[in-house]
């Protein structure tokens, strides 16, 4: 078998146990449906899944389910036709043939375990990587600086086991929870490090990448050195800032994997699309197909991908025309194109790049040359958008992003029916820290927030800087209660916080604002609520939180 056989051969594999999954989706979708009632979304979505299915099952060789997946999908046609009426009849034999796929997907795995045990197991020691929690194991001597060191970092989204003690170090070895970082508030025993002996065990027992971080009142290079000899990771001297020690447990405790790389595949041939999605699956990213050219918009804006990959030749527009399409909109005009094609001709070449493609890679496609082209291409852009899209003190989205994920949120929410919650923070008296400790100490602040929200909030809220000490907050589908009781939270651990400033220690504050959308039907009248809301807030002593509603 040559290379890319090999490959086919392994997707081929992998596919297979992914199929109960996908059936599993089916299974899930055909609820859907008939919950809905038979609404002809969920009936197309359905559709599109056994498409999907059909297309890989028949290229892969697995001919059985490829064609109950086939008998489905006229099934699924038949009742989209008759505008989502479902009879009982038809119920049970979609049920039935559901039934039978799944067993058939799990036979359809054993013979691959047979056949390539190495693969198998590669996949179940993928298993291992969720084991990390946010458990903090905290150590002190000091019984007050336990208590305050506890407090502080559990601010910042982590739970903390405290100790007090060096010996106690012992007790977390016996623990079935693997801490996700190690704080040792002590050093020296005369000569030697604290705790080394445990601190080897323990990390023989949770692995070696498990982050060790020392606070200590000594600035010596001789403790310093010694420390790292006994597995430490970091070296804090008193009196040092809190946030700093966040954000280096923060980068220690993070398992450092990459949002995969999103592409588009824009390609009639659905079964050429399916491949090549598998292939960049394959390598770790994210693809998603699109078969109509014409369905590429909506999907522009709800995927956002990195890259498109784009066939050149498309029953209902071509590449070229659909690439100058896409490039005319302020939000895509960056977004590489890589165009797939059997085009030989120079002459095709060059004037589909004149439109705006990047590259252009001939069928048939090696699948190395694929993903190092996409892998490549999606890298600069990624790199470019934080650029672009991000705040450089944060990292949070800036003022205008922060805004076009606004438009975003709300579209979305107005199609799927549900909520959006909008939330303007701004912080208290920020003149006088500025004045007070100065405009290095004032940004450590901004930091600070940033951080507490980025922890606290989910993944699919959306934070942005929304002007210097002005912070917004997308919450999808949430509803004004819900955005009070998370922020108010927030709000009450912000507070608590102590911020440095040399010799000092200071406490700072926020006022919030919150509007909801349908409440307030477009962007410009939810931000003008929620700006609304802010002034109230301020106007009724600050550091409070007001929701505005109609
Ligand atoms: P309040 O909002 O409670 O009414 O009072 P305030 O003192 O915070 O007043 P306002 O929001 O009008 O002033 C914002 C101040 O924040 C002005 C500016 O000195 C400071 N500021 C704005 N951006 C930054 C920044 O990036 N870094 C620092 N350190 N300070 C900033
Ligand atoms: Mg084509
Ligand atoms: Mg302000
Ligand atoms: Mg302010």
């Amino acid at each position: 078998m040559n290379h890319i056989q090999k490959k086919i051969a392994q997707i081929r594999d992998e596919y297979a146990c992914e199929l109960p999954e996908r059936i599993r989706e089916i299974e899930d979708c055909w609820h859907r449906v008939l919950q809905s009632g038979g609404s002809l979304d969920s009936l197309n979505k359905l559709l599109y899944l056994l498409q999907n299915i059909a297309g890989a099952c028949a290229s892969f060789g697995y001919e059985r389910i490829s064609q109950r997946t086939n008998r489905l999908k006229e099934l699924v046609q038949e009742l989209i036709s008759n505008e989502g009426e479902i009879t009982e009849k038809q119920r049970i034999l979609i049920e039935e043939i559901i039934e039978m796929m799944k067993t058939e997907a799990l036979v359809s795995i054993k013979k691959d375990y047979t056949d390539h045990g190495t693969f198998y197991s590669l996949s179940s020691a993928s298993f291992s990587r969720d084991r990390r929690s946010d458990l903090v194991v905290l150590i002190s001597e000091e019984e007050e600086e336990l208590k305050n060191l506890a407090f502080q970092i559990s601010h910042f989204g982590y739970t903390v086991k405290a100790f007090e003690g060096i010996e106690n170090l012992s007790h977390i070895l016996s623990e079935d929870v693997i801490p996700s970082a190690l704080i040792l508030d002590t050093v020296l025993d005369g000569d030697e490090i604290k705790g080394a002996e445990t601190i080897k065990k323990l990390k023989n027992k949770f692995g070696h990448n498990l982050p060790v971080l020392f606070i200590s009142n000594q600035d010596d290079i001789h403790i310093r050195l010694k420390v790292i000899r006994a597995g430490g990771d970091e070296y804090f001297v008193r009196p040092f800032n809190i946030i700093d020690l966040i954000d280096r447990l923060d980068v220690l405790t993070s398992d450092k994997t990459e949002e995969p790389y999103r592409v588009l595949i824009v390609e009639d041939e659905p079964k050429l699309a399916l491949y090549y999605s598998i292939l960049l699956k394959q390598a770790g990213m994210e693809a998603e197909i699109v078969n109509n050219p014409l369905d590429v918009f909506s999907c522009l804006f709800e995927f956002n991908p990195d890259l498109i990959l784009m066939d050149m030749y498309m029953s209902q527009c071509n590449g070229k025309e659909l690439a100058k399409m896409i490039r005319q909109m302020k939000a895509f005009v960056c977004i590489p194109i890589v165009f797939l094609s059997a085009e030989t001709d120079p002459v095709q070449k060059f004037s589909a790049m004149s439109v705006g493609g990047d590259d252009f890679i001939t069928k048939p496609v090696e699948p190395e040359h694929l993903i190092s082209s996409v892998r490549i291409r999606a890298e600069r852009m990624r790199m470019l958008r934080s650029f672009m899209d991000r705040d450089s003190l944060t990292g949070l989205l800036n003022h205008s992003k922060t805004k076009e994920q606004l438009d975003i949120s709300i579209d979305r929410a107005r199609r799927m029916n549900t909520s959006v919650t909008f939330a303007m923070i701004d912080l208290d008296h920020f003149k006088r820290v500025n004045d007070t400790y100065g405009h290095y100490v004032g940004d450590m602040v901004i930091v600070a927030l940033a951080r507490l929200l980025q922890q606290r909030l989910r993944k699919t809220d959306i934070i942005g800087r929304y002007g210097g000490e002005e912070f917004a907050v997308i919450l999808n589908s949430t509803t004004p209660e819900q955005a009070r009781m998370i922020l108010d939270e927030i709000r009450v651990s912000f507070s608590q916080i102590r911020h440095r400033a040399g010799e000092d220690e200071f406490r700072a504050t926020f006022s919030c604002g919150i509007a909801t959308y349908p409440d307030y039907k477009d962007v410009t009248e939810l931000i003008k609520a929620a700006d609304e809301a802010l002034y109230s807030a301020k106007n009724q002593g600050r550091n409070r939180i007001i929701v505005l509603k109609k």
